[in-house]
């Protein structure tokens, strides 16, 4: 019998270790500072945004920041419709949403978490918190499925070169001289959603531009567009009598066009001048910093320059990497998630490989 461990049971672990299961000469242990498998259920709002539906594995792979390139391979091994069978026989079945992000049939999350946990029937799952990897030299193979949370000195016990951990998928906070948004209130942008919170700007388009710019310094401009200037112009020429605001209100939210136009919200049409027109062609917010709240996943972590394309370690042949805790993070629409599937599945299938022979 050969020993692995696994420190953390997040997604990444778990899966793991249902993947390892199936070799009999392998006793699996996990260690977990929390509660099992906790972590999944706030995803996809609670109903579990399993994964994506998917094509073409490097058109997949573009909806990661980091990590595009090195996930060529890890997919290669293991994608969507791999992870989606894995599912199915453990009792999960799934559905496409018509934005094409998966679900579990029962949409619960709570539900994905009981269906894993029972699906491991020999791996042991002890409470423990691991602070180096010292504390496991009795073990064959360690896995570090440990997500980012935390996890500083225990990365920092592998060794391994560690690239910064910066907030992505989350809302960001806007310069304190900037206009009182009305908040609450959204804003449909050509680009996406952008909803007006209390301190700043968040919602999908906010989560992907906070990702793209995780490593990008303070303070930094977000320019989207705001209204079509072409339409805006043909009814205001056909409505000269009325309020400039009005007209703009047709277009985007009356309370954000109050704050926009402020005192020519009441200027009549006739009297809008071209660059008045042209100023509403887009929108410019000046970002001070994230606000931590929506946070969804970490930039950064195992740098992927030191392990090999089964996530093992260039470093220590002993010890593999899954999930969140590798340099990899991806955009909102299950792609976090097919992370830890994927590298998961691949180290899976490293160690049943070398403990066969
Ligand atoms: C609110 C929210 C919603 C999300 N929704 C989605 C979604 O719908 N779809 C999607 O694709 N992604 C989603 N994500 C991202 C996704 O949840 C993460 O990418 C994923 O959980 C990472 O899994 P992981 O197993 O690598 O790490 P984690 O989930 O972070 O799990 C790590 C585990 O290790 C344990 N641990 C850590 N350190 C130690 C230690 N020293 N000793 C012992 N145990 C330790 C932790 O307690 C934890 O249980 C969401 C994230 C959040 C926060």
């Amino acid at each position: 019998m050969k020993k692995v461990v696994i420190v953390g049971s997040g997604p990444s672990g778990v899966y793991c270790a249902i993947n390892l299961e199936q070799a009999k000469n392998l006793q699996i242990d996990i260690f977990e500072k929390s509660m099992p498998l906790k972590t999944i259920l706030p995803t996809g709002g609670t109903r579990c945004n399993i994964t994506h539906w998917a094509n073409d594995i490097k058109e997949f792979a573009k909806n990661y920041p980091r990590g595009e390139k090195f996930l060529y391979s890890i997919f290669h091994k293991h994608f969507v419709q791999e992870s989606l069978d894995v599912f199915s026989k453990i009792g999960i079945k799934t559905y496409m949403q018509e934005d094409e992000r998966y679900f579990p049939k029962s949409n619960s999350s709570k539900d994905v978490r009981e269906k894993m946990l029972k699906a491991l029937r020999r791996t042991r799952i002890i409470k423990r918190k691991i602070n180096s990897i010292k504390e496991l030299n009795d073990y064959d193979f360690i896995v570090l499925a440990c997500g980012t949370k935390g996890v500083e000195e225990l990365l920092l016990s592998t060794e391994h070169k560690i690239i910064p951990l910066k907030s992505a998928l989350c809302g960001l906070k806007l310069d304190l001289n900037s206009p009182k948004y009305p908040q609450g209130v959204v804003l449909n942008a050509k680009e996406g959603e952008i909803l007006f919170t209390k301190e700043g700007i968040s919602g999908p388009l906010i989560y992907k531009i906070s990702s793209i710019n995780a490593y990008k310094s303070f303070p930094y401009d977000i320019t989207v567009d705001l209204l079509d200037t072409k339409k805006l112009e043909n009814e205001l020429k056909n409505n000269p009598k009325k309020s400039f605001g009005n007209i703009v209100s047709l277009f985007i939210p009356k309370s954000l066009a109050q704050v926009i136009l402020n005192q020519n919200f009441d200027k009549k049409c006739a009297n809008v001048s071209k660059s008045e027109i042209e100023n509403l062609k887009t929108i410019t917010f000046r970002v001070i910093s994230t606000d931590n709240k929506g946070e969804i996943v970490h930039a950064g972590g195992i740098c992927l320059d030191e392990v090999t394309n089964f996530c093992q370690s260039k470093l220590n042949p002993k010890l593999f990497f899954c999930g969140e805790v590798l340099d990899i993070d991806g955009f909102c629409g299950g792609y976090n998630l097919q992370n830890c599937w994927s590298s998961a599945y691949c180290v899976a299938l490293k160690i049943k490989e070398i403990a066969e022979n």
